[in-house]
């Protein structure tokens, strides 16, 4: 049996870049990420500007006297223009041209404005105060995004306020989703004896739509070596990665096994996971392979596990970085049997002394998703640990937005 870490390390050192990238505009770029050191064509501020409502001043003038006329008015969009002449100040607002020569703003909090117009300082302002300099934020030529930076809600505005209309970046991935199974039936009809809903095709589907990936839903297979090899020859010649659920269990396996070693190169892992052992990676001729084992919650876990990673490297996305994991207290006891590292559905919390205390939720057996509907965690108990004790500190890992 492979651990899991293994299992993650040998598919994704499999893996290559994205070789194709596409310049496309900010709004169909979202979501995707970053093929090039993005480079700021402009320095930001690009003029030196004022950070408060206030007056703008030369020191030198203010060294003779703290009470100047005022010589005009410098608003956002609309500069000062024109003389400035000696022993006067300019009315200047947010984000306005510092007329040139100015050396500190004051703000208008700070000023008395006196009957005759003129305005009277307490005191000589430090140089530089309340004036933004041009390129304080970002230098011209600087790289504002580095490549495999996620193109979000931060990271495209930051190319806008640049100027920036276009970014190069990598396609979005194509992901072609199929069951197989003789008892599968589409939601929505009736059930004959033995048979059961196809839940998995849903599930996969959805947190593909999650991962900003497009798919393509080639449907139910019967198990059935013929419609197996025609259905897949077909998926990877539309998509990059084709994920198929069930057939990869001892029972199945070789029938499976028979058809994607005629049309691909695949690995068949037993994984030392619970749940989710039997799990198949590879490559066909011209997509990526992941075959998940048929029972729901074990096909969801190994998806969270071990098809989130690859996605993100096909992505284009930099080094895929382990999800946080943090100590809790268990409040009950936990059955565990070694040998497997097991990831039981929980529900944490911070309670009263901010310490995280968690529990699990339902029946951990179950092939149903009943647990995970109430849970927000996965309780993550070594491959070597056995039962656990109330007051126990174990591993929790928050679900992350896949399952929000
Ligand atoms: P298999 O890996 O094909 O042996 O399936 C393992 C278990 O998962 C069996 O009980 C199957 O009926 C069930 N199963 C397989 N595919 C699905 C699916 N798409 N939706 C729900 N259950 C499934
Ligand atoms: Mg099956």
């Amino acid at each position: 049996m492979l651990t899991l870490d293994q299992a993650r390390h040998q598919m994704l050192a499999q893996l290559s870049f994205p070789s194709e990238i596409e310049t496309v505009n900010l709004q169909d770029a979202a979501n995707r990420t970053c093929a090039e050191n993005v480079i700021s064509p402009m320095n930001v501020p690009s003029f030196d500007n004022s950070a408060m409502d206030g007056y703008a001043v030369r020191l030198r003038d203010l060294q003779q006297s703290l009470t100047l006329s005022v010589a005009g008015k410098s608003f956002a969009g609309n500069p000062f223009q024109g003389e400035w002449p000696p022993q006067s100040a300019v009315r200047i607002m947010t984000g306005a041209v510092i007329p040139e020569g100015a050396d500190a703003v004051v703000m208008q909090e700070q000023v008395t404005v006196n009957a005759d117009g003129s305005v009277t300082f307490s005191e000589l302002p430090k140089p530089n105060q309340n004036i933004r300099r041009i390129g304080e934020d970002v230098k011209k030529g600087e790289i504002v995004l580095p490549q495999g930076s996620p193109l979000n809600a931060v990271s495209l505005p930051l190319l806008a306020s640049l100027g920036i209309a276009e970014v190069k970046c990598y396609p979005r991935l194509k992901v072609a989703i199929l069951s197989t199974g003789d008892e599968l039936v589409e939601v929505g009809k009736p059930l004959q004896t033995g048979q059961i809903y196809d839940t998995n095709r849903f599930t996969i589907k959805l947190l593909l739509e999650k991962l900003h990936c497009d798919v393509i839903d080639v449907g139910v297979l019967p198990d059935n070596p013929v419609e197996f090899e025609n259905a897949f020859m077909n998926a990877q010649k539309q998509a990059d990665l084709v994920i198929t659920s069930g057939g990869v269990s001892v029972g199945e396996a070789d029938f499976t096994k028979e058809v994607l070693e005629k049309i691909g190169e695949i690995n068949f892992w037993k994984l030392a996971i619970k749940p989710g052992k039997p799990f198949a990676f590879g490559k066909l001729k011209n997509a990526w392979f992941c075959g998940l084992p048929g029972n729901p919650v074990s096909a969801l876990v190994t998806f969270y596990q071990l098809v989130q990673p690859l996605i993100a490297t096909l992505q284009g996305q930099k080094q895929w970085k382990k999800p946080p994991h943090f100590s809790a207290i268990t409040l009950t006891n936990l059955k565990k049997a070694p040998g497997r590292l097991d990831f039981q559905r929980g529900f944490y919390q911070v309670n009263a002394q901010g310490s995280i205390e968690v529990q699990p939720v339902g029946f951990q057996g179950s092939h149903l998703f009943s647990a995970f509907v109430k849970s927000n965690c996965f309780i993550v108990l070594e491959q070597a640990r056995g039962n656990v004790q109330a007051g126990e500190t174990v591993t929790i890992e928050p679900f992350n937005h896949l399952l929000d």
